[in-house]
């Protein structure tokens, strides 16, 4: 069974002791001292006796991530006392004092391994934890996750060693390694370390004892797998809604480049991943990935969710939900009207999809025309047209669909301000900022000017509901973007 071991790493005895009392009032499972951390190390072991769970003594050296400088008696002398004090120890692979560690017994001896900049092949990774097994109670290996591949690698190379049924812990350090935190036990860990509190952190991607315990062994995980991520607020959205419906569960950002897909997918396979959304690049490559389809993005030819169901992969589409939802709330009359969808990427499916089957004629305009002229051959009642003959015509509804206005992308409109009229419903899917230069200039004709914010909403809780069989409501997941984007 997994236990939740707090990394303690303070400048003295006092305050290590303090955060150690505190943390097993709130349910630390084991405790790491680091005492590399403290510039003097304490002469008297025995208050640490007090402490009711096990307790690991580390005197980490530099090179493996630690602050120990001192010589090799030194250490010695020290791993001694505190094993006496009833400490397990850690020894970093390849020490020198591992040959004696077997006179510390009765006290367990770990030994760990820190790569600070990679993951090795799936191999080495089989290798190092066979290699700190050989002399250890347990072996440690936590490897820097710096891609998607690395992820796969640290996650399949514990897949393996578990089979041997040896006492291991195997970490993928940083943000995308995260899901080998909370899945630990999943990868047959003994250990799951996490900081006292956020911002303590003793190593990247370390999650705090309250989150690992809210979590609990079997949290529901679930994600945004895409190219580029890091913008995204969904996590904020997910992880609100997780708590506000008390479901136990984690929204991450698996940043995934074109050709790292099927990595990603072996992932969730491995750990049981429980769904995702799909961004750029993937939304129609993963397609063929997918065990089924449901008649919606069937019709859509693109993704932005995913359930696994068993181990079976259906894919979903609830960026079309956003845009219903949005439209309904705002009354719009659509069935005969003239709509003009700017864009011709995953959003422009959906937006074109929804109004050609509520009865819309739509035009379809594009920097690049092939693609609107895909889209249009796609999609019945659907036409594609050049940007001066849309100019020249008169819109009920325009939809912008490109990133044009969004931060950090230019501050310009995909389309001349002259065919912006009063009356018309104008939909830009942006919704950061919240006012677009599309946006502004539709309001200031006497356009209903709407951004992309429900949207987004209304996909994020309609993918909620498929992954965990529970309604969200609106109003959490919109204060949880109003605090993400003020
Ligand atoms: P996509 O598949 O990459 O498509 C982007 C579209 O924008 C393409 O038609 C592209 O034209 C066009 N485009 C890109 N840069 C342009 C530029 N500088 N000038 C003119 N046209 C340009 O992306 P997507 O997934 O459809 O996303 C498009 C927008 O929708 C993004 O701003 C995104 O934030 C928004 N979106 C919002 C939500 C929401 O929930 N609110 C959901 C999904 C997307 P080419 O074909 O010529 O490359």
């Amino acid at each position: 069974m997994t236990r939740i071991c707090v990394a303690i790493s303070e400048v003295d005895a006092a305050s290590a002791l303090a955060v150690a009392k505190d943390t097993i009032t709130r349910g630390a499972e084991s405790l790491e001292f680091r005492f590399d951390a403290m510039p003097v190390l304490p002469d008297d072991l025995t208050p640490f006796k007090e402490l009711t769970v096990r307790r690991i003594a580390t005197l980490r050296e530099k090179d493996q991530g630690g602050a120990w400088e001192g010589n090799i008696e030194k250490k010695w002398e020290f791993l001694w006392r505190a094993a006496e004090a009833g400490f397990d120890v850690d020894l970093e692979f390849g020490h020198p004092l591992i040959a004696r560690a077997h006179i510390l017994k009765p006290s367990r001896v770990i030994i760990s391994y820190h790569d600070l900049k990679k993951t090795p092949s799936t191999s080495r990774v089989i290798e190092t934890l066979v290699e700190c097994s050989a002399r250890a109670d347990m072996a440690k290996a936590a490897f820097t996750v710096r891609t998607m591949k690395d992820l796969d690698q640290v996650v399949e190379g514990g897949m393996w060693f578990g089979l041997s049924r040896e006492r291991f812990t195997i970490i993928g350090m940083g943000e995308l390694g995260t899901v080998t935190r909370v899945l630990a036990h999943k990868l047959g860990c003994t250990l799951a370390y996490a900081s006292s509190e956020p911002g303590r952190e003793t190593a990247p991607g370390q999650l705090d004892l309250e989150t690992m315990k809210w979590l609990g062994k079997e949290p529901l995980v679930t994600g945004l797998v895409g190219y580029p991520v890091d913008h995204s607020i969904s996590p904020s959205l997910h992880n609100a809604a997780f708590h506000a419906a008390g479901v136990r569960g984690i929204y991450l950002k698996w940043v995934t480049l074109s050709d790292e897909l099927d990595e990603f997918l072996d992932v969730v396979d491995a750990l049981g991943v429980k769904g995702f959304n799909v961004t750029i690049p993937h939304k129609e490559t993963i397609i063929p990935n997918l065990d089924r389809l449901d008649p919606v993005a069937e019709k859509i030819g693109a993704v932005n969710t995913v359930t696994n169901e068993d181990g079976k992969l259906i894919g979903r589409n609830t960026d079309v939900i956003g845009v219903e939802r949005t439209f309904e709330k705002n009354g719009v009359d659509i069935d005969g009207k003239m709509a003009l969808v700017l864009g011709a990427g995953g959003a422009s499916r959906s937006v074109c999809s929804f109004l050609a089957s509520k009865g819309a004629e739509v035009d379809i305009t594009n920097r690049t025309m092939g693609k609107a002229e895909s889209l249009a051959k796609a999609f019945s009642g659907t036409t594609a047209v050049g940007r001066r003959v849309a100019e020249e015509k008169q819109y009920d509804i325009i939809v912008n669909c490109t990133p044009l206005g969004m931060k950090g992308f230019p501050q310009e409109m995909s389309i001349s301000p002259h065919v912006l009229r009063e009356g018309q419903f104008v939909m830009d899917t942006v919704y950061n900022p919240a006012v677009t230069p599309l946006l502004a200039e539709a309001s200031r004709k006497g356009a209903v000017a709407v951004n992309g914010k429900d949207m987004l909403i209304y996909q994020a809780l309609a993918s909620f509901e498929l992954w965990t069989g529970k309604v969200a409501e609106y109003d959490v997941m919109e204060r949880a973007f109003r605090e993400a984007l003020p």
